[in-house]
């Protein structure tokens, strides 16, 4: 168990350990090199020193015993110093993920301990050059080794790519397919037959090392098959998967505020037209204020995901999902946005911007690409919409009526709004059978995660409101800046989801009774007050908007 007050030390003396070792003309130089900073990552890993690592260890193997709250806001912090540094210093957590998940005893005290003592560098060898996306497709054998009856290890033969620390880790988590399917294997470097390749020369993330991995007849015991059970490594990938993607979700935040928080103080200082930047509403209301809604509108569903893992709802995959679509995301069109908000200096290397954009762009590929995660998220959703006959978001949205009868200006009415339209959306498709389009699948995918958040968002915007949000939570933005951004995204939700909802059921050529837009666009009323708001608070100006709040 980690405390407020330990994760807040822990998050400061990173900072200030990336202020001494990581400066901006450190981290140009070494993007511009193409290099991987080892000694820094492992300095981030030894337990006498950062100790990054120990966070995330449980207890009794000498860590600190971190949950996926602790995980989110240490991934956050990572990945506004640096994505590449905070994927190869992360890549040892998710490398360990299935020794978590279902190792046996002694091979997680093995494991475990060892990361926690010897800071020990882990790599998660999944893909492979025909097996991304599809991991089914998977093509690494392991073979077992026979002493008469008993099997006393596996010979690993195969290739896999892009692996994070591919070229640096300690030891490597392996996904191979045994007689009895899919299993993780343990293999540790200078194993007689593995081999790593030389690094990928990447567009982002050049201070992570990703290579390519090769296995001719690596023998490993059977201690190192994870677990001891053969044809259990789907299972155990996917158990980790809610908690993993919020990693990653984590790093499309963090990543995404690093960049507005570099466009906004330019924003201030850039005098053109006779004004600052800042003060021109075109310029805040397109490149900074709707970034920041969207950022906030993923942090929410990171903050309530997370916390709901850590109370043992179990490892949540769409949620995972849902958090890590909406904020990578989110953190993407941030960090592009920001270099627009720059303008030329915003394409040179020396503003930073450029490298953030290259660097997050990762996020919305690895760990599930985007279009895999809204896959994930339309099934799950769809079968409950089954379940329960259409009725599933409009009881959502009930209660977002009601959450509105007590806190009008939390964008819980505007969420309630988006609901009812994706459960009309939802049932059209069904009527129309429409999923057999795939596009309209994953359509229902992105809608779902827009109309999830916006009610995720207004949720929390009560609980600050009633003093209820979890202590380590983000608190960046006071009530009425967190209320106005929670309308302002609700809004954005409930016009997406009916418009291109509506757009696309007639798209496949089905006749749908239209949505009410008369209420979604009167929904939009006060829409420009609550950005000028938001980038009042965001500038530090007082308005009249805010102390009407
Ligand atoms: C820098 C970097 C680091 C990485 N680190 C690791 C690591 O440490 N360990 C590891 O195991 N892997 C790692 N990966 C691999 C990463 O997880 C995969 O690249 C990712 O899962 C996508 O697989 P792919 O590249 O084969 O693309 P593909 O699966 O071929 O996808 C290509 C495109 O098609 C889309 N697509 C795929 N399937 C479908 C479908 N069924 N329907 C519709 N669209 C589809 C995708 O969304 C994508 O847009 C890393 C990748 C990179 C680039």
């Amino acid at each position: 168990m980690i405390t407020a007050k330990t994760l807040k030390l822990s998050l400061k003396s990173l900072r200030e350990f990336a202020k001494k070792r990581l400066t901006d003309e450190e981290l140009i130089a070494l993007d511009e090199r193409d290099e991987c900073p080892l000694e820094i990552v492992r300095h981030m890993c030894s337990p006498d020193k950062l100790g990054i690592q120990l966070l995330f260890i449980p207890e009794e193997f000498g860590g600190f015993g971190g949950g996926a709250f602790d995980v989110y806001c240490v991934c956050e912090e990572m990945a506004r110093i640096d994505l590449g540094v905070a994927t190869a210093v992360l890549a040892t957590f998710l490398g360990s993920d299935p020794i978590t998940v279902g190792a046996t005893p002694e091979q997680k005290k093995l494991w475990l301990s060892r990361i926690a003592d010897e800071g020990l560098l882990f790599a998660y060898g999944a893909t492979e050059p025909d097996a991304g996306s599809d991991l089914g497709a998977l093509q690494t054998t392991a073979d077992r080794v026979m002493e008469g009856d008993r099997i006393v290890g596996y010979r690993i033969n195969g290739s896999k790519q892009w692996i994070s620390n591919g070229g640096i880790a300690d030891a490597y988590t392996v996904l191979a397919n045994t007689p009895a399917g899919p299993s993780w294997f343990v293999v540790e470097r200078g194993a007689a037959g593995f081999t790593q390749g030389k690094p990928e020369n990447k567009h982002g993330i050049r201070l992570s090392n990703t290579a390519p991995l090769s296995f001719a007849d690596v023998q490993v015991d059977l201690s190192r098959l994870i677990g001891g059970v053969e044809g259990q490594g789907l299972l155990q990938a996917q158990a980790v998967f809610g908690y993993t993607r919020l990693m990653v979700a984590a790093f499309g935040l963090g990543a995404g505020w690093a960049a507005l928080d570099r466009a906004i103080p330019y924003s201030t200082k850039r005098i053109q037209a006779g004004a600052p930047l800042s003060e021109k509403q075109g310029y805040t209301h397109k490149l900074i204020v709707p970034n920041v809604v969207r950022l906030e509108a993923g942090r929410a569903y990171i903050e309530e995901t997370a916390e709901r893992i850590d109370a043992g709802e179990g490892s949540l995959n769409t949620e995972g999902a849902i958090a890590k679509y909406m904020s990578t995301e989110a953190g993407n069109a941030a960090a592009e946005a920001s270099i627009q908000a720059l303008g030329g200096y915003g394409y040179t290397h020396e503003y930073m911007v450029e490298k953030i954009s290259r660097d997050v762009r990762i996020t919305c590929i690895y760990e599930g690409t985007s279009e895999i995660m809204e896959m994930t998220i339309a099934r799950d959703r769809w079968q409950v919409h089954l379940k329960t006959r259409g009725q599933h978001y409009h009881d959502r949205a009930r209660e977002m009526e009601a959450l509105a009868a007590q806190h009008p200006n939390a964008g819980a009415r505007e969420a309630a709004i988006a609901m009812h339209a994706l459960a009309d959306v939802m049932e059209q498709a069904r009527v129309g059978r429409l999923t057999r389009f795939q596009h309209i699948l994953l359509r229902l995918g992105e809608w779902i995660a827009y109309a999830e958040c916006a009610g995720v968002l207004a949720r929390r915007v009560v609980r600050l409101a009633e003093g209820k949000l979890n202590e380590k939570a983000n608190r960046r933005f006071d009530l009425a800046t967190f209320s106005a951004i929670s309308r302002i995204f609700a809004r954005e939700a409930a016009l997406k989801v009916s418009t291109e909802g509506h757009r696309w059921i007639e798209g496949c050529g089905v006749e749908a009774p239209a949505p009410d837009l008369a209420a979604v666009h009167r929904a939009q009323a006060g829409l420009m007050a609550d950005m000028d708001l938001v980038a009042d608070a965001l500038y530090g100006r007082s308005t009249k908007a805010a102390r009407a709040a």
